[in-house]
C-alpha cells in the first residue's frame, strides 16, 4: 500500500485525488486542504457577480463526500504547516486547532496560488477586494451590489480583471480599469486582436486607463474613495485588485525553484527535486512547448492536466507531460478571442524571430442566407529558423474556439507552417468556405 497525501484540493488536488481513487490499487490517500471548500470554478464569477447566471450552485464539481465514499481521507480547514523531508512527515493543524504528524510515501503538493499585492499605502482600507477564492466571490457581489457602491475600479487588465470590469458595468457601476499596461490582455494577445474586444467595453461605458502605474489608494473614514496613479485619481467605493497570482511556495524550503516565479520547479513527470515529492497546479512550473522550458503557466486546465499525470507518476507509472501551449480563451460583449502559444509580442518579449501570417473572413460562404455568419481573423506564428507554429490567435463574434486547438496540437506535435498549408480541412457551406481562412492563411505564408 502506498501512502500518499495530497496537500490543496482544489482542480490540481482534486484532479490527481480523483486519478489515483479512480486508477491505482493499493493507495491509502490523505487530503488536507485549508479551505472549507473544493473545486471552486473561479472561471464563473464574473458572470455571477454580472448576472449572466442567477447562482454560484453549480461552480464547484467536487466534495469531501465523494472523495471519503472512494476511500480517502479528508480534512478541510487542516492547514499543512511544514514537511520533514528525512522524516517523510507533514505537521497539519485540524480544523480543531490541534495539531497532528503525519507520514506519507509520496507526497503532492498542489497548494496554487494567491492573488499579487501591490504593496502601497491604503492596501487596508475597506472595499478592496481581490477575486480568488469562492469566499471572495460571495464578499465582492455582497458589496458590489449595494446602492452606495456607485463607482468601481479594477486594477489590472488580464483575463480577470477584464471579466470583471464587464460584469461591474452589467450590474450598473460606473467601471473603470486601470492598468498599466498600453493594452488589455496584454501577455496574452497581440493589439489587433485585443482591440475589439477593449473597443466594445469603452462602447459599453467602461473607462479604460491604459499606461497608468497605482500608487496609492486614498480612503475616509476607513473605507476607499480613489485610486490614485502615477498620472491621475479615479473615484472608487469598491476595488478589485487583480495584479495577477504569486504561487505558495511556503512548504518544502529547500525544493528548488524557477528563476522568474519562485514555482516548485518540477520536471516532466512533475517531480520536484525531490522525487518522492510532487507539485502540480498553479504552484508549481509546467512544461511549455513554444520556448521548450520549464514556465509557470496558472490555468485551471493545466492544474488537471499536471494533477492527473504526477498522481499516476506518484501510483508507480512512469509517464511524461507532452507539454502546454497555455492556450486560453475570452468573451466580451460578444466579443470572442482565444489563443495558444505565442503572439507576437510574447515571441518578442521572449527573443524569439518569429514570422506570421494573417487572414481575415467570413466563416461560411457569402451565399448563405438566413445563417450567423461572421467575420473570423486569424494569426499564426511561427519560427523564422524552422518554420515551427508556436502561436495562433482566433478573434471572431462567432464561436470560432474550437479551431484553436489544432493550432495547440500543431505546437505540441513541431507541425511547421508549410505542412499545416497542405492539412486536410474539408468544406461544407453550413460550416466554412471551400478557401478557408486557416489553409488560407497557411498557404499565403508558404506561397506569399
Ligand atoms: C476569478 C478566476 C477566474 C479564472 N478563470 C479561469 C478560466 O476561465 N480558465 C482557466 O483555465 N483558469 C482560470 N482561472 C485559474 C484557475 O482557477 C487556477 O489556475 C486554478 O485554480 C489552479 O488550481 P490549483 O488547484 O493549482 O490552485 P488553487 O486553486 O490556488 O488551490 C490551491 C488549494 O490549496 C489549498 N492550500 C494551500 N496551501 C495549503 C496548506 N498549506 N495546507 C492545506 N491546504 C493548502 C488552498 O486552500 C486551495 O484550496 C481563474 C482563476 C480565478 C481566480
Amino acid at each position: 500500500m502506498t501512502k500518499i497525501i495530497v496537500i490543496g484540493a482544489n482542480h490540481a488536488g482534486t484532479a490527481a485525488s480523483n486519478t489515483l481513487l479512480d486508477n491505482i490499487k493499493d493507495v491509502d490517500l490523505t487530503i488536507y486542504d485549508r479551505n472549507n471548500n473544493i473545486s471552486f470554478l473561479g472561471c464563473g464569477m464574473a458572470l455571477w457577480i454580472g448576472e449572466q447566471i442567477s447562482t454560484s450552485d453549480g461552480l464547484f464539481y467536487c466534495s469531501k463526500d465523494v472523495f471519503e465514499e472512494k476511500g480517502a481521507k479528508v480534512h478541510m480547514e487542516s492547514e499543512v504547516l511544514s514537511i520533514d523531508e528525512d522524516k517523510k512527515t507533514v505537521k497539519v493543524r485540524l480544523a480543531d486547532g490541534s495539531e497532528i504528524e503525519d507520514t506519507y510515501d509520496k507526497l503532492i503538493l498542489a497548494t496554487g496560488s494567491r492573488p499579487r499585492s501591490n504593496n502601497i499605502p491604503g492596501e487596508d482600507l475597506e472595499n478592496i477586494e481581490v477575486a480568488k477564492l469562492f469566499q471572495d466571490a460571495k464578499k465582492v457581489k455582497e458589496i458590489g451590489l449595494r446602492d452606495e457602491i456607485k463607482n468601481v475600479v479594477v486594477v489590472g487588465s488580464g483575463y480577470i480583471g477584464v471579466e470583471l470590469a464587464e460584469a461591474f458595468q452589467r450590474i450598473g457601476k460606473n467601471t473603470t480599469l486601470v492598468t498599466r499596461s498600453e493594452k488589455i490582455l496584454h501577455n496574452y494577445y497581440d493589439e489587433d486582436f485585443s482591440k475589439p474586444l477593449q473597443d466594445a467595453m469603452v462602447e459599453n461605458g467602461i473607462k479604460i486607463v491604459l499606461g497608468e502605474n497605482v500608487k496609492e489608494y486614498k480612503g475616509e473614514n476607513g473605507k476607499v474613495t480613489a485610486v490614485k496613479t502615477d498620472k491621475g485619481e479615479y473615484p472608487a467605493d469598491l476595488v478589485i485588485n487583480s495584479i495577477g497570482f504569486v504561487p505558495n511556495v511556503f512548504l518544502g524550503e529547500s525544493l528548488k525553484k524557477h528563476d522568474k516565479t519562485g514555482a516548485y520547479l518540477v520536471d516532466k513527470h512533475f517531480r520536484t527535486s525531490n522525487p518522492d515529492i510532487y507539485a502540480i497546479g498553479d504552484c508549481a512550473t509546467i512544461y511549455y512547448k513554444p520556448t521548450d522550458s520549464q514556465e509557470y503557466v496558472a490555468l485551471a486546465t493545466n492544474a488537471v492536466r499536471s494533477g492527473i499525470v504526477a498522481a499516476l507518476n506518484a501510483g508507480g507509472l512512469d509517464l511524461e507531460t507532452p507539454g502546454v501551449q497555455g492556450s486560453s480563451g475570452m468573451q466580451i460583449y460578444g466579443h470572442k478571442i482565444v489563443m495558444t502559444g505565442m503572439s507576437l509580442d510574447m515571441a518578442a518579449k521572449y527573443g524569439i524571430d518569429v514570422e506570421y501570417t494573417d487572414f481575415e473572413d467570413l466563416q461560411k460562404p457569402a451565399f448563405m442566407e438566413n445563417v450567423e455568419n461572421a467575420k473570423v481573423k486569424v494569426r499564426i506564428v511561427y519560427r523564422k529558423d524552422d518554420r515551427r507554429i508556436i502561436g495562433a490567435q482566433l478573434g471572431s463574434t462567432y464561436d470560432v474556439s474550437m479551431g484553436i486547438h489544432m493550432f495547440s496540437l500543431a505546437i505540441q506535435k513541431d507541425v511547421t507552417i508549410d505542412e499545416l498549408a497542405l492539412t486536410d480541412i474539408f468544406f461544407m457551406p453550413h460550416f466554412n468556405q471551400p478557401y478557408n481562412y486557416i489553409t488560407m492563411a497557411a498557404v499565403s505564408a508558404v506561397l506569399g
